[in-house]
């Protein structure tokens, strides 16, 4: 059972994602398909860690990105955001 706030934040994807990207993608910035609103990966609500992370949108509670780690492979899930915009040197 999971209540209204049984969440953690967007930087539980640190790890995980750092473990597909070389860059730390929780400071990249998102757009929402569902409702259009841009933030940071880090502000996601993140729910989990079983059967995979699933990370909803703070505007309106849409799935954003799913990743489930086998133990062989990571498949992520990006159909919730238009476009990641990852901040470079
Ligand atoms: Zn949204």
């Amino acid at each position: 059972m999971s209540t209204e706030n049984d969440y953690l934040d967007g930087n539980t994807l640190a790890g995980p994602l750092a473990e597909l990207f070389a860059v730390d993608l929780t400071v990249a910035e998102g757009k929402c398909v569902s409702c259009g609103r841009n933030g940071p990966i880090a502000d996601l609500r993140v729910y989990g860690p079983e059967p995979g992370l699933v990370a909803r949108c703070p505007g309106c509670e849409e799935v954003i990105l799913r990743l489930v780690r086998t133990p062989d492979a990571a498949w992520l899930d990006l159909r919730g955001v238009v476009a990641l915009r990852v901040p470079l040197p």
